[in-house]
């Protein structure tokens, strides 16, 4: 047996980032939760913002910023990112751990609930060439809804957390999250306005594409 999980493996030979590691510490000492984006993931978020060219940049939960630090990094010079956040003490120290990594520039938040913002985004008529999803997983199935709605053709979405920690696999765990993320990967593997996988590695994470056909608008 090994001493290291794969994961481990993977995570140990990148060189430390110290941006990324001063934002898990500001989030210890503000004693929010410490359910950043899993290092590999954030690696993944920055090379898809880049490999697509995305210029506009939708994230559904901001918490301290780790995962809009990584969003920000695939950004060009025209790029922007929308972030919304239903805490605002939260999308505040996002803000700052965006600011200090040299992103304030970039980075708008949206505080509320994410349907709400989401609806008034298309209201105003924005749209996004990429969406991670990952807030909370009761409304996940809608923010999928809601991302293809807001898509651009081609549009990446990405979805965090798909496991819930082994949850969404037991049938013991039945809670409102728990079936939410279930319909959530159920959909993002069988919509016919996407093409999508679903990567097994830390907590999951599914990355689809929305199709041409899929955007009316
Ligand atoms: N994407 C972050 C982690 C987000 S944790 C990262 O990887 O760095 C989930 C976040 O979603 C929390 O900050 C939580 O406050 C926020 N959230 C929960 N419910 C929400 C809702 N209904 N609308 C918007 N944000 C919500
Ligand atoms: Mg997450």
């Amino acid at each position: 047996m090994s001493r290291l999980t794969q994961e481990e493996y993977a995570n140990d030979i990148y060189p430390p980032d110290q941006v990324l590691a001063e934002v898990e510490e500001s989030i210890r000492q503000c004693g929010m939760p410490e359910i950043s984006v899993s290092p590999g993931y954030g690696r993944l978020l920055t090379i898809l913002v880049k490999m697509s060219q995305a210029e506009s940049v939708l994230e559904i939960g901001a918490l301290g910023g780790y995962s809009g630090i990584c969003l920000a990094r695939g950004l060009g010079n025209a790029g922007k990112l929308v972030s919304l956040e239903i805490k605002p003490e939260f999308a505040e120290l996002a803000r700052k751990n965006l600011t200090a990594a040299g992103y304030g520039d970039k980075v708008e938040y949206r505080i509320g609930d994410a349907v709400a913002s989401m609806k008034q985004l298309e209201r105003e008529g924005r749209r996004f060439d990429f969406v991670f999803i990952d807030a909370d997983k009761v409304q996940a199935p809608d923010y999928l809804e809601w991302s293809i709605r807001l898509a651009r053709p081609g549009a990446v979405l990405i979805g965090d957390n798909t496991f819930m920690h082994g949850k969404t696999l037991d049938p013991v765990h039945n809670g409102p999250g728990v079936q939410g993320i279930r319909l959530f990967n159920e959909r993002m593997a069988t919509d016919a306005r996407l093409d999508s996988t679903l990567l097994p590695a830390y907590d999951g994470l599914v990355v689809a594409r929305v199709k041409e056909s899929a955007v009316l608008n």
